[in-house]
């Protein structure tokens, strides 16, 4: 395949966005908490030492955390914390989008895409629990069309997909 065909370049584009590829994984962890620092700060909100911590703990890989592996993390820091000092920070984080709720796993797993307050398609291996976004796009449109045809109002699309990612994939063949 050429660089030329618009297939590849699509392909190689959609790649770079794919957080189950090997990718500089510091660059994107230092970008998205750059990202939170400047949001908070034009938002008027304070992003406190144990909020960052948070954040900075989900964003060391796309793996989605549990509450309470959280605040064992933050324990083993030697900062003593209550589960309350943990679901408030992360209700925090997830309030201003840099912090997805994971449903399915009952876990949370740090935005890879800005915060933008989009509605991503997660895609969770149940391996590895590593999540990738993609974008709903068209099937955010479907989903109103069954709910209007329903008399239904949604209010929250979130769809999230439970499978293998590549890595697991190959471990498994
Ligand atoms: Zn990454
Ligand atoms: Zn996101
Ligand atoms: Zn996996």
């Amino acid at each position: 395949m050429s660089v030329s065909d618009p297939d590849s370049v699509a392909a190689l584009s959609g790649e770079a966005d794919n957080v189950f590829r090997k990718h500089d994984h510091r660059k994107c962890r230092a970008g998205a908490m750059e990202e939170a620092r400047k949001l908070c700060v034009a938002r008027g909100v304070r992003l406190t030492p144990t909020r960052e911590r948070v954040l900075d703990i989900l964003l060391e890989s796309h793996q989605a955390l549990g509450a309470y592996d959280i605040l064992e993390r933050l324990h083993k820091e030697g900062r003593p914390g209550q589960p309350p000092v943990v679901y408030r920070a992360l209700e925090f984080l997830v309030a201003q989008g840099f912090v997805h709720r994971l449903e399915r796993l009952n876990a949370f797993a740090a935005c890879a895409h800005g915060a933008d307050g989009h509605e991503p398609l997660f895609l969770i291996c149940s391996d590895c629990r590593q999540v990738a976004e993609a974008p709903l796009g068209a099937l955010s449109a479907e989903i109103d069309h069954h709910a209007d045809a329903l008399g239904f109002s949604a209010q929250s699309r979130v769809v999230e997909v439970l499978g293998q990612c590549p890595s697991c994939r190959e471990a498994a063949a």
